[in-house]
């Protein structure tokens, strides 16, 4: 057995890996970054990115089926499956080809090759024959789509998301289990690009919508849209000649049966660390079986142990894996020293049509705290209605006693850029006053954020007269 001692062992290739790498390497030269996999990251390869390629034919197509609204007319729109995949899978290809560049340029002496395991806390076997002993060590490890077992009879027909962008051609049909942030985007996607969807949601969760408001309204949009049925949960799948049937059971206890030529499982995603010996390194786990960790270092219980990425099972999202790793990196790095690295306000964005975004904190995590809220239509909002956008509501949330801006939930037009300004604000910690005091111009979507603001404002007036009156009333 060929063994090898390092600094730092870097587990998993992916976004949080190489961030971890790049800080690390400025630390050390003793490092050892493990790969079980392909290079490129799961965002370039199968995630954001080929999503959003898809997303951005449906949406052409979409267009062009609507343009009659304005007048104009469009004789005939067809979706030619495999020009639409072949253009998602070579400007994929280019985006992966970019991150893989960027690998390929690592000290070759560092990279290692295979699936690590603990051996103990500091020792980790790879399955190509390696030990590695490591003084600390960063798992970045990455997740992948959770498959429920009733699914499984799907046999060959059950597909994940990887599986859409390597079709030839798109299938007649399909039915997407899940309504979360995954099944919505490829399954609305599809839809518009002329592929009978039915989606299957086990719950009335959409998009992960918290805010019961905004959700009845986003699954009555997408209802009218495609087929979705919410309150279904599979009971079997049966892989047959001509496709699939699947089996489900509605909110009413009624037993359904659909045909169809494939299953996509958007039914969440688990953390890669099942399968990596945590035992072995005596980690402290949290109920669902995870390392637990602090955020602000990405420190486990095991001190010279750090977790980053979707490995750690709370943002899984691009730009928190790429910061979390950098912190792991560079903690690791100046070991046993730790400092509490930087952490963004909370931003989240679903690229459905409308979009959905969520910003700092939303409803559920102020339960405890005072607050009010402002609230805006897109119905009638002058921008969207232009457009023929106007769909949707925002939800902006603000402390009662001191106006500050805490967060805020959209589903309407261009929320992946109106997210952006909310989540800046939250940032910086502005108050409402603060918001309505900068520009707006006329006439863009931003003034129907300044009308959510500006009954925000209307909410704090009236908690701060209510609660002056019942000081006074206290003092009489
Ligand atoms: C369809 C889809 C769409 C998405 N869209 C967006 C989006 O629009 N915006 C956004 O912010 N996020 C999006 N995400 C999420 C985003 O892709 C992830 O949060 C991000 O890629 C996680 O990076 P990571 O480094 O943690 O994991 P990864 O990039 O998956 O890297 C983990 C690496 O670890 C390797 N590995 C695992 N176990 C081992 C082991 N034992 N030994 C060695 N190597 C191992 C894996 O092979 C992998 O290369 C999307 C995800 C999906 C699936």
């Amino acid at each position: 057995m060929l063994k090898r001692k390092v600094d730092i062992a870097i587990i998993g290739t992916g976004t949080a890996g190489m961030g971890a790498y790049r800080e690390a390497r400025k630390h050390t030269d003793s490092i050892a970054l493990i790969e079980a996999g392909h290079y490129g990251t799961t965002c370039a390869r199968v995630g954001c990115m080929p999503s959003k390629l898809l997303i951005a034919a449906a949406d052409a197509a979409h267009t062009a089926k609507h343009a009659e609204l304005f007048g104009i007319q469009v004789p005939s729109v067809q979706a030619d499956g495999s020009a639409v995949l072949e253009r998602v899978r070579k400007e994929r290809d280019r985006f992966v080809g970019f991150v893989v560049d960027d690998v390929e340029a690592f000290d070759s002496r560092h990279k290692v090759r295979g699936y690590a395991r603990f051996l103990d806390a500091h020792r980790i076997l790879v399955d190509n024959g390696l030990e590695i002993t490591a003084d600390r060590i960063v798992i970045a490890t990455g997740s992948r789509p959770f498959l429920p077992k009733a699914l499984e009879g799907a046999g060959s027909r059950l597909v994940i998301n990887d599986d859409i962008f390597e079709f030839e051609t798109l299938p007649a049909s399909i039915l997407v289990v899940g309504a979360g942030v995954i099944g919505l985007e490829l399954g609305q996607a599809l839809s518009r690009l002329g592929v009978n969807v039915t989606m299957l949601a086990r719950k009335d969760s959409v998009g992960g919508i918290v805010d019961a408001e905004i959700r009845a309204m986003a699954a009555t949009a997408f209802k009218s849209e495609f087929d979705l049925r919410l309150h279904s949960e599979i009971v079997s799948t049966k892989e047959v000649e001509s496709g699939v049937e699947v089996t489900y059971r509605n909110g009413d206890g009624e037993i359904h049966t659909i045909s169809t030529d494939y299953v996509l499982a958007a039914t969440g995603r688990i953390p890669n660390t099942d399968r990596l010996g945590l035992e072995h390194a005596s980690l402290v786990a949290d109920s669902r079986g995870a390392p637990t960790f602090d955020r602000k270092t990405m420190q486990t219980s095991q001190p010279h142990i750090f977790i980053a990425g979707d490995a750690n099972n709370e943002l899984p999202l691009l730009h928190e894996a790429s910061d979390e790793g950098r912190i792991a990196g560079r903690n690791a790095g100046i070991y046993p020293a730790v400092e509490a690295g930087h952490r963004r306000a909370g931003l989240g964005v679903v690229f459905s049509d409308p979009q959905i975004a969520s910003i700092g904190k939303r409803a559920h995590e102020l339960s405890s705290q005072t607050y009010v809220t402002g609230k805006v239509s897109f119905h009638n909002q002058g921008r969207s209605r232009v457009m023929a956008k106007n769909q949707g509501m925002l939800k902006v949330y603000a402390d009662s006693k001191t106006g500050i801006f805490l967060g805020a939930e959209m589903f309407g037009p261009a929320a992946e850029h109106i997210g952006h300004l909310l989540a800046w604000a939250v940032q910086q910690a502005l108050t409402v006053e603060n918001i309505l005091a900068m520009p707006f111009y006329h006439p863009v979507i931003e003034e129907g954020v300044r009308t959510a603001f500006r009954d925000a404002a209307d909410q704090l007036k009236l908690a701060n007269a209510k609660g002056s009156r019942d000081a006074t009333a206290a003092i009489v």
